[in-house]
């Protein structure tokens, strides 16, 4: 049986080494590699936030498998969702959809300030900022700023020139290939 204890912290030189990430790019992969990171992290029993800017609703595989972890582990993983139900473009956004980006980001400037995770996910936060619903000049000054040990990942396409500057690490996913582009939409267990 997993237990979080002493035994499971993560290496110790661990607390010195906190990164911020950027996974971008047009290709597929971005949102489940921070999923896939999430549960590499509460495997050793850190402390996990993520945030889903711009998903609203229950129709996402993952939060039914999060939603169903062990309490050990459930217990140190919160998740919030910051959108509408549905898919925010720069052509229909709307006031509603700032609100609830509003929400999501005032939470995660709150949990950075407090020091209240080891991990937190920003996911799509490229795009709410790209949406101008997250003013650049913030996200940079809260990223500079955030605990030394912490480790914050922001995914979406277009990110931000400035964000890659201060980011330590930036993964840009390339479609080599995409069934998209053959007309094949979202598949529920694949892409949501
Ligand atoms: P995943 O969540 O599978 O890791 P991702 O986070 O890299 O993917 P996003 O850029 O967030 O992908 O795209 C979200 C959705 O946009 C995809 O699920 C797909 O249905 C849709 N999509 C894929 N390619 C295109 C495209 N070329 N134009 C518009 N929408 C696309
Ligand atoms: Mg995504």
């Amino acid at each position: 049986m997993f237990e979080c204890d002493n035994t499971n912290l993560v290496n110790p030189n661990w607390a010195k080494h906190g990164y911020i990430q950027v996974y971008t790019g047009n290709g597929k992969g971005k949102t489940t590699a921070s999923l896939g990171l999430a549960m590499r992290a509460l495997g050793r029993c850190w402390k996990v936030l993520i945030i889903m800017f711009t998903k609203g609703g229950d129709d996402y595989g993952e939060l039914n498998s999060f939603r169903n972890l062990s309490p050990e582990i459930s217990q140190n993983l919160t998740i919030v969702q910051a959108g509408l139900d549905r898919i925010v473009y720069s052509d229909n956004k709307t006031e509603n959809d700032k609100e609830e980006i509003k929400k999501g980001w005032e939470l995660a400037k709150k949990a950075i300030k407090n020091d209240e995770y080891n991990l937190i996910i920003l996911d799509e936060a490229n795009i709410a900022i790209d949406l101008g619903f997250i003013d650049l000049d913030e996200m940079l000054d809260v990223l500079k700023n955030k605990p030394d040990e912490m480790e914050i990942v922001l995914t979406g396409r277009n990110a931000n020139p400035k964000i890659i500057e201060i980011a330590h690490l930036v993964s840009e996913i390339k479609p080599v290939k995409h069934y998209w582009d053959k007309g094949i939409s979202a598949r529920k267990g694949i892409e949501y």
